[in-house]
């Protein structure tokens, strides 16, 4: 009697002071705790169906949390908000547009199929010299392209059928089809690339941020190469120094006009106020501050904006 009576007030003790709760571990780390882990999970798999994005087609999360029933003290706070946001921030966001090819090169890109249609019959209705070449490549991208309208499609991609007559003074006059739509920057210095690898992440806009870099994947521990010369103005880790989600980074000026930012670092290798030479390794690949695995985030600022780093390398 005495035993079921301790032992009713054992687990009145436990219920006052406990509540039922998952833990809840990504990649083998605990990084919080819930009391619905059926909802969560559900908020979790809806953003990964259709991301919070109108124009995502579906986001790619890497790896997906394990939840364990445990008991919580009441006084620790669930924090539902803040594992959804380390789940998902990791995730990739995917891009349903088309492109529109000439002679298999990728030469516009627009919204949805319909308008690629507009553009190849209309172009076919002008009688554009290239009308056999052109075709539609449905694409799937981490990143959006610069959309064009159907009109401005038909303008770049337009071709005048010239008959050329031998000797003629107009043989070399057409359309000239330009496929970049802005000269890029021109840096004054020339670039090497930093490390081989992958291309995990191009520069340009994703569904929560602007991407300012270009992301390359490599195996953590890779070297990394300067890709220019010049003074490190930071190396460490840039949390508190202007540079948060970078991790461990290293920042060097090249030029008055030129910084290149190397983000995500296992370690640094060179210190503030150093020179660095063109090819010197000055860090290692790793996955620190806001990164979903092992890469390089390769940043090039040009007077403060950050410009599109494969005007210049892995281009
Ligand atoms: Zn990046």
């Amino acid at each position: 009697m005495i035993l079921v009576i301790s032992a009713i007030i054992i687990l009145g003790i436990i219920q006052f002071t406990y509540k039922q709760t998952y833990s809840v571990s990504l990649n083998g780390e605990i990084i919080g705790y819930t009391k619905d882990k059926v909802n969560l999970q559900k908020r979790i798999n809806d953003y990964i169906s259709s991301g919070n994005g109108d124009d995502v087609a579906f986001v790619e999360v890497k790896d997906l949390p394990i939840y364990t029933a445990c008991l919580l003290k009441k006084n620790v706070e669930t924090n539902d908000d803040e594992i959804f946001e380390k789940v998902t921030s990791a995730g990739t966001s995917y891009y349903k547009y088309y492109a529109i090819t000439n002679n298999n090169t990728e030469k516009v890109y627009v919204e949805n199929f319909q308008q690629a249609e507009d553009v190849v019959n209309q172009l076919k209705e002008k009688n554009s010299a290239n009308s056999a070449n052109l075709g539609i490549v449905e694409k799937y991208e981490t990143a959006k392209a610069e959309f064009k309208e159907v009109s401005q499609c038909v303008d770049e991609l337009y071709e005048k059928k010239i008959t050329v007559t031998s000797g003629s003074p107009y043989k070399n006059i057409g359309k000239q089809i330009i496929s970049e739509a802005s000269v890029p920057t021109n840096l004054g210095i020339s670039l090497i690339r930093p490390i081989s690898g992958t291309i995990s992440s191009r520069f340009g806009i994703r569904s929560r941020d602007n991407h300012k870099g270009l992301d390359i994947a490599a195996p953590k521990g890779t070297a990394i190469k300067a890709a220019a010369a010049g003074t490190v103005i930071f190396s460490g880790n840039g949390a508190g120094h202007g540079y948060s989600g970078y991790g461990n980074v290293v920042v060097v000026k090249s030029t008055s006009s030129v910084v290149i930012l190397y983000g995500h670092c296992s370690e640094v290798n060179c210190r503030t106020g150093e020179q660095v030479a063109q090819g010197q390794i000055i860090a290692k690949v790793g996955s620190t501050g806001i990164s979903s695995g092992n890469h390089l985030h390769f940043e090039i600022r040009y007077n403060g904006s950050a410009i599109n780093p494969q005007n210049y390398v892995y281009n």
